[in-house]
């Protein structure tokens, strides 16, 4: 019997985590399965037992599910703590053990970047949005010692909050947050779009003097072509500009490393991915 994995969420059809985690086992020779599992939006609980209950070993949660997923777990990494969100949960063989929780969004991210070559020490980032996202990713950016990390959202309170919540692990980093029409009038090295207004095609008001010649542009969103915010960074003369699925990528290693103990190879399952997303988007053209 092959070891059973599922991602949840509502919506879930969506999801490319079955072919994500799919490939890792092709490629380490591990005999899994991995299925998409649709909960209703009061059934998160009941649909995890049960699941677990018919032998799954762990899930990955996705929209709306990752507070509950950190709630539901008795044992936490340190990174879903930070979080308070989990979007990986391991189940113990024995139900008498208690359900894990991890968060692996933030060390995806880190990781993508590392993937193209950044390095964050030392560099002005500027994140736009404060929700569960940017939460998942404030503290391994943190980590990596940049100069400034300025966090801008549409309603500005959320912003001060993480800022304040997060300012225990800022250490040499200036941590502050503003609205998003308040953004200062400066250069950014990086600035990561952590909203989901590139999905329907909305840009956040930003001034043009954020981007220069040394600034990446790094939307969470990702398509088949280059998003909105993408295309306003290269017109502005960004110097490299990347969406979400690098970060979608490595999330999910991190997730099957945590599962089955092996790290798999990321770079040919971003190609295989890229090509599913072009077809499916020319299928549907
Ligand atoms: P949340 O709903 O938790 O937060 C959304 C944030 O974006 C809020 O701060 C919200 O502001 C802001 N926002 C929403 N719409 C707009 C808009 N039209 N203009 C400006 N700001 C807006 O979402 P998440 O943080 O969970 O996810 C954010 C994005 O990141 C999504 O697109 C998600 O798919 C993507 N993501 C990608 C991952 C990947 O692996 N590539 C992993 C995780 C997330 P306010 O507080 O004012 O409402």
């Amino acid at each position: 019997m092959p070891q059973r994995y599922a991602v949840i969420g509502n919506p879930i059809e969506h999801s490319r985590s079955p072919l994500i985690h799919q490939a890792f086992a092709r490629q380490l020779g591990i005999d899994l399965s991995y299925e998409k599992l649709w909960a209703p939006i009061d059934g998160f609980e009941e649909a995890v037992n049960a699941f677990r209950e018919a032998g799954g070993r762990g899930m990955n949660v996705t929209v709306p599910f990752k507070l509950e997923a950190y709630d539901l777990a008795a044992r936490r990494s340190e990174r879903a703590e930070r979080a308070l969100a989990a979007n990986t949960l391991v189940f113990p063989e024995s139900t008498d053990e208690p359900i894990f929780a991890d968060n692996t969004d933030g060390v995806g991210l880190v990781n993508d970047l590392a993937f193209h070559g950044l390095k964050l020490e030392g560099k002005r980032v500027l994140i736009l949005g404060a929700g569960g996202a940017t939460r998942g990713v404030l503290a391994p950016l943190l980590g990596q010692n940049p100069q400034e990390i300025l966090v801008a959202n549409r309603n500005p309170e959320r912003a001060y909050g993480l800022v304040e919540e997060f300012s225990d692990a800022a250490g040499e980093c200036r941590l502050s947050g503003c609205p998003l029409e308040g953004i200062e009038d400066s250069l950014f090295d990086l600035i990561i779009n952590a909203t989901p207004a590139s999905l329907t095609a909305q840009l956040p008001p930003l001034p043009d003097t954020l981007v220069g010649a040394r600034t990446v542009a790094y939307d969470m969103a990702y398509g088949a072509e280059a998003t909105i915010f993408m295309q306003w960074a290269e017109e502005r003369g960004a110097r490299q500009t990347l969406d979400g699925l690098g970060m979608l990528v490595e999330q999910a290693a991190e997730s099957f490393s945590l599962w089955h103990g092996q790290r798999p190879d990321t770079a040919p399952v971003r190609d295989l991915l890229r090509d599913d997303i072009q077809q499916a988007a020319a299928e549907t053209d």
